[in-house]
C-alpha cells in the first residue's frame, strides 16, 4: 500500500496516517516530525530548520525531497508507505514521482482531508502534545484534563511552538498557495480521494477505507 495524505494543517493527516499504519503494518513518513528531529539536533541545519518551522514556512523543496528520498530508500518502507505531509509542493510531488520511478513503484491513491480554514485554526490553538508518548489533546474540547498532564503518562502537555495563530494563518495562506494545487496535479492522474470531514476521526477513517477498498487496494 502506497498513499499520500493531503490536506491543511490541522485537518488530521497524521490521526489518519497513524490510524492506517497501525491496522495494516504499512510504516508511515511524517515530514513535519522528521524535520522537528533534525531540529532537536541543534546542528547548524536543525537551527535553520526550526526558523522555517517557527516562521510557518515551508523547508526548501530540494532538502525535503533529498530527505523523503533517503528515507523511502530504507527496506521497512518495501512493504509499503503512508506519506503524511509530503508533497506539499509541485516540484515535490515530481520529485516523489521521481524517487518512485526508480524504484519501479508508483503511488495507490492520494487522500485529500479538507476542513474548514476556521475550524484548522480553533484546533491548532487549542492543540496540547504530550511530549513523552506523542498522544494529542485540546485545550477547547470538553475532557481536556485539568491539571494539563497528559492522561496517558502524566507528563505536562506543551503547545507546538508552531501552534499559534500568527504561525497557524501563514502555515493556512501556504497551504492554499503551495499545496492545493496538488489537488488537481493528484486529480488528473486519476489517484486523487477527496474526503470533506467535519472532524470526526473514525468518520474520516471509514471514508478512507471504503475508497482503499473501491480501489481493490484493500
Ligand atoms: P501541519 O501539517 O499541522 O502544518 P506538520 O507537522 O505536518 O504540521 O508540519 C510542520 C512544519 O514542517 C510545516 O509548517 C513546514 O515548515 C514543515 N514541513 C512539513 N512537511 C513539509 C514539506 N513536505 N515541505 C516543506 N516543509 C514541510
Ligand atoms: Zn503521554
Amino acid at each position: 500500500m502506497r498513499l499520500v495524505i493531503i490536506g491543511g494543517p490541522g485537518a488530521g493527516k497524521g490521526t489518519q496516517a497513524a490510524m492506517l499504519s497501525r491496522e495494516f503494518g504499512i510504516k508511515s513518513i511524517t515530514t513535519g516530525d522528521m524535520f522537528r528531529s533534525i531540529q532537536k539536533r541543534g546542528c547548524e541545519e536543525g537551527m535553520e530548520i526550526g526558523r522555517i518551522l517557527s516562521e510557518g514556512k515551508l523547508v526548501p523543496d530540494d532538502i525535503t525531497i533529498k530527505a523523503v528520498g533517503n528515507e523511502l530508500g530504507l527496506a521497512k518502507y518495501g512493504p509499503g508507505f503512508i506519506l503524511d505531509g509530503f508533497p506539499r509542493t509541485v516540484p515535490q510531488a515530481d520529485g516523489l514521482d521521481a524517487i518512485l520511478a526508480s524504484i519501479g513503484r508508483g503511488l495507490d491513491l492520494v487522500i485529500d482531508i479538507e476542513v474548514d480554514d476556521e475550524d484548522m485554526v480553533r484546533r491548532l490553538t487549542g492543540r496540547m502534545v504530550c511530549p513523552e508518548c506523542g498522544l494529542i489533546f485540546n485545550r477547547h474540547n470538553e475532557g481536556y484534563p485539568g491539571d494539563g498532564a497528559c492522561g496517558a503518562c502524566g507528563v505536562g502537555l506543551e503547545a507546538r511552538d508552531d501552534d499559534n495563530e500568527e504561525t497557524i494563518r501563514r502555515r493556512l495562506k501556504t497551504y492554499h498557495t503551495s499545496t492545493v494545487p496538488l489537488k488537481e496535479y493528484y486529480s488528473d492522474r486519476g489517484l486523487l480521494h477527496t474526503y470533506v470531514s467535519e472532524g470526526i476521526i473514525e468518520r474520516t477513517y471509514a471514508n478512507i477505507i471504503g475508497a482503499l477498498k473501491a480501489r481493490g487496494i484493500i
